[in-house]
């Protein structure tokens, strides 16, 4: 018999669950208070009766993120991770600390495979989609590690949200639920390559959380040849699906621009991306494009950002510079286990 997924359900579920079994609902509700706390065995739950701690050991797991590398920052606090999950994979996550709290970027998958051009993700390809309990594991393991409670989390790591969008949904309810680890839909970002279907379908829910839309191109030519997505949906697709999420949610979007030298930095550029964000609720992140071995692609120069950004300005859109955390420690999308696999390829 396989063992069921315990911390991926919600309390809901459990409580369904547990009255087949003839158990009250307050045995749902303590189990649900341990889990969402991320005890990582049966044992751990005190206040349950022993017998039936035993009973839940053999019907289900509870899944876990093991640290197997940690690296912090000389530069910032940053702390990147390396998880490990039950059946062996890595997967990245990455804790900042900003003035309104700490932040944790956590991957949605193993690999990826959106195979943007300029991603180190994508390079090392792709094995499966994470659980929402994985998701909740890497939260949980990141702010026991830390020591203090995390208030914001971006789903902005390894892997494409929307690509595993069942899970990333049930997610999204387990780790915003009151009982739970609650933390607010406001304090969520959610970073896509522009699936355009699941943006419609996201649109639905209502949620406030921030979209994050990794544009870093204005026009189809340019955005194509960077995210093979912009092959499947076009920048005026992309946008209409992003005005009406803003219509449903009237939430602002946040639109991502990695500023790669001589392919989407130019003053023309500027203008044509401003043009198409023209009247729409919405903020540009401007940033350094990362060199990613093996990748042709080189930052902007410094000036060549501030023009770019002074360019938006002038024609109404706001934009800012990324802050660049962790820097010295690989803390962008997948070059942490891109080392790490060539490392023990190495010895
Ligand atoms: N799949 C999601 C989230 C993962 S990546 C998405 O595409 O949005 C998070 C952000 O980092 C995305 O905007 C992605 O395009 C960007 N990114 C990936 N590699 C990068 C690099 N080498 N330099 C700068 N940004 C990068």
């Amino acid at each position: 018999m396989s063992l069921t997924d315990i911390k991926s359900m919600t309390l809901e579920e459990l409580k369904n669950s547990f009255a087949a079994i003839g158990q009250p609902a307050f045995r749902a509700l303590q189990v649900y208070h341990w889990l969402g706390r991320g005890v990582r065995g049966f044992d751990e739950m005190s206040d349950l009766p022993k017998p039936f701690r035993e009973t839940l050991a053999a019907e289900n797991y509870i899944a876990c993120a093991e640290i197997e590398r940690k690296y912090c920052s000389r530069l910032d606090d940053t702390v990147k991770y390396l998880f490990r999950m039950h059946d062996g994979q890595l997967v990245e996550s990455v804790l900042m600390h900003y003035e309104h709290g700490r932040t944790v970027c956590i991957s949605s998958q193993v690999g990826c495979r959106m195979n943007c051009a300029f991603c180190a993700t994508g390079k090392s390809g792709y094995s499966r989609n994470l659980t929402p309990s994985e998701m909740l594991s890497q939260v949980q393991a990141a702010q026991a590690d830390a020591g203090t409670r995390i208030s914001n989390i971006v789903l902005m790591g390894m892997g494409e949200p929307l690509d595993n969008y069942k899970n990333v949904l049930r997610f999204l309810e387990l780790v915003s639920s009151g009982e739970g680890m609650n933390v607010g839909m406001r304090h969520i970002s959610l970073s896509t390559c522009g699936i355009v279907d699941k943006i419609y379908d996201l649109a639905e829910q209502k949620y406030q959380l921030t979209l994050s839309v990794s544009l870093h191109a204005p026009n189809d030519e340019i955005r194509s040849r960077l995210m093979p997505v912009g092959r499947r949906w076009n920048v005026d697709e992309l946008l209409q699906a992003c005005r009406y999420y803003l219509g449903k949610t009237g939430r602002r979007i946040s639109f991502e621009y990695a500023l790669i030298g001589g392919v989407n930095d130019s003053r023309e550029c500027a203008g044509e991306l401003a043009h198409r964000l023209k009247g729409m609720l919405c903020h540009v992140n401007l940033i350094p494009v990362n060199s990613v071995k093996g990748s042709p692609f080189r930052k902007s120069t410094p000036e060549q950002t501030r023009r770019f950004m002074r360019e938006l300005a002038a024609q109404g859109i706001t934009a800012t510079v990324r802050r660049t955390l962790g820097a010295d420690i690989d803390a962008s999308c997948g070059q942490l286990r891109r080392r790490y696999e060539e490392e023990a390829a190495n010895v």
